[in-house]
């Protein structure tokens, strides 16, 4: 598929989602799907948790505290905005900012899976415990994950998973947010383009070829 026929496949997928009502609670208290938002081409993905108050007014993921933050720790490794792509697990608030639940998270995961595929990136953060076991399809928590990355297939896509921290996590705890810039500093590397893959070595020649090319 072409950039632009990914860009209007999106597109469809947003408009889908925009009238989601499969969970009926999150349905008839949500101000805006947040579907999601950056560079649609993007080799580098964020998926968070859910959005708050703030991204449920405005419709953009991570356009509060913590959004403030991860656009530091972006502006810290040279990246925008505008280069990655972000979204959540849940494109709808949960009231009272509870956590998401096991039906919401499964009702949502199609349209997440359709997003990751459209958008193709090589690397996937997950920010917090909701997304990497959603995507790591594993109870394992982010504290003993983070900093790591991973060759996994999601979908139809082999992508390095990477997961960090929540940015949340990191607002008011110093030596978590010293972790999560530690970690964000692993992520220029993985985007690096892959080496160019070793010429195949000249089969060495056996004696019986010696013997042969010594005739001409
Ligand atoms: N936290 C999230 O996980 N996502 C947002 O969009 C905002 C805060």
């Amino acid at each position: 598929m072409s950039a632009e026929e990914r860009r209007e496949e999106l597109k469809a997928v947003l408009r889908e989602a925009r009238d989601c009502t499969r969970c009926p609670q999150l349905a008839s208290t949500r101000t805006t799907v947040v579907f999601g938002a950056g560079n649609a081409d993007a080799d580098l993905m964020f998926v968070g948790e859910a959005p708050g108050a703030n991204e449920d007014k405005q419709g953009v993921p991570f356009v509060g505290q913590a959004g403030r933050l991860l656009d530091t720790l972006l502006g810290e490794i040279g990246l925008a905005r505008e280069d990655v792509f972000i979204q959540n697990t849940l494109m709808c608030r949960p009231p009272g900012n509870r956590d998401p639940q096991p039906g919401e998270i499964q009702n949502c995961s199609g349209y997440l899976l359709r997003k990751i595929e459209l958008v193709s990136p090589r690397v996937i953060c997950t920010l917090g415990n909701f997304a990497t076991k959603l995507l790591r399809d594993d109870p394992t928590g982010i504290t003993r994950l983070h900093g790591r990355p991973e060759e996994r297939r999601i979908g139809s896509l082999d992508v390095i998973l990477y997961p960090l921290f929540h940015p949340a996590a990191a607002l008011y705890t110093p030596a978590m947010l010293e972790t999560l810039r530690a970690d964000f500093a692993g992520i220029p590397p993985l985007l690096a383009p892959p080496e160019p893959a070793e010429p195949e070595p000249e089969p060495a020649a056996d004696a019986a070829d010696l013997v042969q090319l010594g005739l001409f």
